[in-house]
């Protein structure tokens, strides 16, 4: 019997039971893409907090 560790959840599992390896559960695997998107999209200034995303006007209804 052979069981890996998920890399996002830390859980033993079966890699032949799973539909994402290698991570357990495609919930992890979105997780996990979610994580590698922001670093790929992560941008040199580390905080935007003097951003009021309130204070951006509201996109125009598409209405076509
Ligand atoms: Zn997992």
């Amino acid at each position: 019997m052979s069981s890996i560790r998920c890399p996002i959840c830390e859980r033993q599992f079966d890699p032949a039971a799973s539909p994402a390896m290698p991570f357990c559960s495609d919930r992890c695997r979105q997780i996990d893409l979610g994580r590698w998107l922001r670093k790929v999209y992560s941008v040199p200034v580390e905080r935007k907090d003097d951003i009021d995303e309130e204070s951006l006007p509201p996109a125009p209804p598409t209405d076509d």
